[in-house]
């Protein structure tokens, strides 16, 4: 849960995050390890491990989530260029901090993605 993930470390401030972005429900946070000149995590405050624990009640959350990363990309002047959402879900997905996010990448243009490109 997310008591126990770095993220919800930073949600609560007990370790230090580049936050650039937040409101009641959604925090937004530079990657640590940046795949693009943009790298922003969107994590819900609530604690969901991953997309399968997603419950028809929290169809809204999603929502304020893709919208906190459509926000930023507007408020940061980049919407128009274009980004792109990420979201992994646990081995295959290549998940490996079980708190949902949603990762937004852009800067440059960012090419085919995949294990099939
Ligand atoms: P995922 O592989 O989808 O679970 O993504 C987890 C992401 O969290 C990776 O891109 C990591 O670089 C990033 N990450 C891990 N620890 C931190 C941290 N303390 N602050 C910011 N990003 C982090």
């Amino acid at each position: 849960m997310q008591d126990d993930t770095i993220f919800g470390k930073i949600i609560r401030r007990e370790i230090p995050a580049d936050i650039v972005f937040e409101d009641d429900d959604v925090i937004g946070f530079r990657d640590v390890a940046p795949q693009a000149p943009v790298h922003v995590l969107f994590v819900p405050k609530t604690p969901i491990a991953t997309l399968n624990d997603l419950t028809g009640a929290q169809a809204g959350l999603m929502g304020k989530l893709v919208l906190a990363a459509t926000h930023y990309a507007r408020r940061e002047g980049f919407a128009a260029d274009g980004y792109r959402i990420v979201m992994n879900c646990n081995r295959d997905g290549g998940q490996t901090v079980f708190q949902l996010h949603l990762h937004l990448l852009a800067g440059a243009p960012l090419g085919h993605f995949g294990a099939r490109g």
